[in-house]
């Protein structure tokens, strides 16, 4: 078998060792006879996995015992019904930023459940795009939270300024922001994200909540989106996902060994500076994202001739570069490049970009 570089969105590349490990174990997990997917997560096994990956978690993103950190299911779509429905309070009101795709979608759902405020802070100046800093936004006085998406997966948007109001609750969608970088998790009243990007396999969603704000949710909340009861079960009123739970806790110690989250972070920006470097330095690549706001994660690009994308594509595969097509709603190229993809992932990549601008260019 030949070894290929996934530059996919979702559900993405996991660590290599990580997927050796679970592929070690899996006949026989733990000597039990059986693997890690077949016992309840009752049991005395799976309770000490459950119960690591927390650990580590917290470990990993200094989350103090004023958080409760809950493993559910849903995906990050799932939490975009919850979070109106378990953090509205009196003003039955909510402050959605629109930086784009992702944040927009949450917006839109949460319009079911309660006046939500759509607040877009996407500029596209000289044909540069840009988010306004979180000082400007225009916030009102009146709402329960403030909703942001600190990592735009489709748009390859970030914003990097941990956004601090007096007395606000700020949520955020951090499906694939997520143990990229250090945050300061004391400005979150809550975080949350899919798994499926930037740590294990789609099917858990981690959700990091500030304990003062598991309160009465309204009626309609389905009991399994309801954090109160989630929480009080310990993430098992229903069944969780074990295997990607048992998947999630691996990742998380894979981080720890690599030498934790400013490791990590560290290897985040050399990734993407080589690669913004290269379409930078080019005139076959164009991203018009201001430098404050280019993801880390999620790299679009167009090719200045778009022709030639569907032979980029075909070219790159052969090459061993899977899943570059961007997304349909935006269009050219999209290379994610989370965790999992090593330095050496996105040489190839710069590499290839090269060789293709010198054939065609
Ligand atoms: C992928 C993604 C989602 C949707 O996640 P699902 O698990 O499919 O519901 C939401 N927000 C962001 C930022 C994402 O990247």
């Amino acid at each position: 078998m030949s070894l290929i570089y996934n530059f996919s969105a979702g559900p993405a590349t996991i660590p290599k060792d990580v997927i050796y490990q679970a592929q070690k174990e899996l006949i026989n997990w733990k000597n039990l006879g059986c693997s890690v997917m077949e016992i309840s997560h009752r049991t005395k096994e799976f309770n000490t996995v459950a119960i690591e990956a927390e650990q580590n978690l917290r470990y990993l993103l200094n989350i103090s015992n004023n958080y409760k950190i809950l493993f559910c299911q849903g995906g990050a779509r799932g939490q975009f019904s919850a979070i109106p429905m378990n953090l509205l309070g009196k003003y039955s009101k909510a402050d959605y930023i629109n930086s784009g795709y992702w944040s927009h979608s949450a917006f839109i759902e949460s319009k079911k459940y309660c006046f939500s405020r759509n607040i877009l802070i996407k500029k596209i100046k000289n044909n540069k795009i840009s988010l306004l800093k979180y000082k400007k936004w225009d916030i009102s006085d009146i709402s329960d939270y403030i909703h942001y998406c600190p990592n735009e997966t489709i748009d390859g948007l970030s914003i990097y300024e941990e956004p601090f109001f007096d007395n606000k609750i700020i949520v955020g969608d951090f499906s694939s922001f997520i143990l990229s970088r250090s945050i300061n998790i004391n400005k979150y009243g809550l975080i949350y994200a899919g798994a499926q990007k930037n740590i294990g396999p789609a099917g858990i969603t981690i959700i990091i909540i500030r304990k003062d704000l598991l309160k009465n949710t309204l009626k309609i909340c389905p009991s399994i989106l309801d954090y109160n009861i989630i929480s009080k079960y310990n993430s098992m009123f229903n069944t969780p996902p074990t295997f990607a739970w048992y998947l999630s806790g691996l990742v998380f110690k894979w981080i720890k060994k690599k030498g934790g989250i400013k490791k990590i972070e560290e290897l985040n920006k050399k990734k993407s500076d080589l690669l913004y470097k290269t379409i930078d330095n080019s005139m076959f690549y164009i991203n018009n994202i201001d430098q404050s706001n280019r993801s880390k994660m999620n790299v679009v690009f167009d090719l200045f001739d778009p022709k030639l994308n569907t032979k980029f594509l075909k070219e790159a595969k052969n090459f061993g570069l899977y899943a570059l097509k961007g997304h349909s709603k935006v269009g050219g190229m999209r290379a994610s490049i989370y965790n999992a993809m090593p330095l050496d992932g996105v040489k190839k990549l710069v590499k290839f970009m090269l060789f293709f601008e010198k054939k065609y260019g």
